[in-house]
């Protein structure tokens, strides 16, 4: 599989630290940028490599030639006008016959690529999006899919949004075949075309992709792994720290992940019996801090919540998305984010007006029993033994335990927990 890498971006925003070189050379412990993404790629057997350039092009070209020395073949198309981020992949077309990886060169990231292309497979679509929760979702873009993972809308950061959204931000990762191009309507010819004294130009995500939204043509591809824009100072402080620390590697899901499975109701929100509606989840004093430190720890930080009032018939998968979009706006707001949220909508009793025959099983998900956990471990690679359940209940503490977690305990009572505290917080200060 073909990658194509866009590095033709002028990176203005950063010209404070590096007014000279273009973005994709900028050095993160030593080496440029872009010579990281490269690695990645080919150490996962991606060595088929095509590097759009335009500013500062002889600089990117002179570094990396034909990649030989980096194990890597490299073929170049230099804009000469630019052409959008989009448009080079016209001129391309005759080289792109196959699904391909189209990637950012200022985006650090190190992902476990082949995971995420047999996830493209498996869904069949045209497009594919890396996708992941950031700190930041009020000021960026995102996307809401339906119950499959396809793309239903594309908010760009101007656009009204719902009240409650998920914390689903698009990477600038992709996955793409050459059909979507096709579909696009847009020919290699018009593009760069002189038009009333202007170049024609090709934006990728207003002009290729939000036009597939709805279509069932393209997804989400949800991933805790670290991709980070370096577009602003503070940001490439960042980026230098996490590298430094072994962050970056450290989150590829090809790597074993440590995990806080965290219980919902009386530990992140207010208990209230039964919730039923967005209205009545109200977060716990000091919860986003706690998660947002647990976001910094290099732990994952996954709900894992019964909720049986799905089985009740009193709450639908809708309402229930409703209040955890609640909860992911909430924790967002003040920089807080879950990597996943899992929930048993099971509950063991038939015999109830309203109630939804079928869900209506002894099922493996139900706390106590650890199936929420084990699921989540196989999903995302989770070394249980080095991982947490921390909850306000007997069931959590026996869940954790089931799934061979440490546990914790908001709470007074002894259930044989190995930690006893009073809030998320006083146990993510533990845990420092
Ligand atoms: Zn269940």
């Amino acid at each position: 599989m073909k990658a194509v890498i866009m590095a033709g971006g002028q990176g203005t925003r950063i010209s404070s630290i590096a007014a000279d070189i273009p973005k994709p050379m900028i050095s993160i412990e030593g080496k440029p940028v872009l010579e990281r993404e490269i690695e990645c790629l080919r150490e996962q057997g991606y060595t088929d490599i095509i590097i759009t350039v335009s500013h500062f092009a002889e600089q990117i070209i002179n570094h990396f030639g034909e990649g030989t020395s980096f194990g890597v073949h490299i073929d170049y198309y230099l804009e000469n006008i630019p052409l959008g981020n989009g448009g080079a992949l016209f001129k391309l077309k005759d080289k792109l016959n196959e699904d391909f990886l189209l990637l950012n060169a200022d985006s650090v990231f190190n992902i476990d690529i082949n995971r995420f292309v047999e996830y493209h497979k498996s869904k069949g679509g045209l497009v594919t999006l890396f996708t992941h929760p950031n700190s930041h979702p009020y000021d960026s873009g995102v996307l809401i899919t339906n119950q499959d993972g396809a793309v239903e809308t594309w908010l760009t950061k101007e656009d009204v949004r719902p009240k409650w959204y998920k914390n689903r931000v698009n990477a600038g990762l992709h996955v793409i075949n050459p059909r979507a191009l096709d579909i696009s309507g847009i020919t290699p010819e018009n593009v760069g075309e002189m038009v009333d004294g202007k170049y024609t130009k090709v934006d990728l995500d207003r002009q290729i992709l939000k036009p597939l939204c709805g279509t069932g043509k393209m997804f989400c591809y949800d991933s805790p792994e670290y991709v980070k824009d370096m577009g602003t100072p503070d940001r490439y402080e960042t980026v230098c720290k996490d590298f430094r620390n072994g962050v970056v590697q450290a989150k590829n899901l090809k790597n074993k992940q440590k995990a806080v499975f965290l219980d919902r109701d009386g530990t992140i929100n207010k208990y209230v019996g039964f919730l039923r509606n967005p209205d009545e989840f109200e977060l716990l004093p000091g919860v986003a801090n706690a998660i947002k430190d647990i976001n910094s720890s290099g732990y994952l930080a996954i709900v894992v919540t019964n909720q049986p009032v799905i089985a009740r018939g009193e709450v639908t998968y809708k309402q229930l998305q409703d209040i955890h979009n609640k909860m992911e706006t909430l924790l967002g707001l003040e920089g807080a984010y879950l990597d996943s949220i899992y929930f048993c909508p099971h509950h063991p009793h038939k015999g109830f007006i309203g109630e939804i025959l079928e869900l209506k099983i002894e099922c493996d998900c139900r706390k106590p029993k650890p199936g929420m956990l084990l699921k989540a471990a196989d999903d995302f690679n989770i070394d249980l033994s080095s991982s947490w359940m921390i909850g306000d209940s007997e069931i959590d503490v026996k869940a954790g335990k089931a799934a061979g977690c440490r546990t914790a305990l908001i709470g007074t009572t002894d259930y044989l927990q190995d930690v006893t505290v009073c809030s998320l917080e006083e146990f993510v200060n533990y845990l420092k």
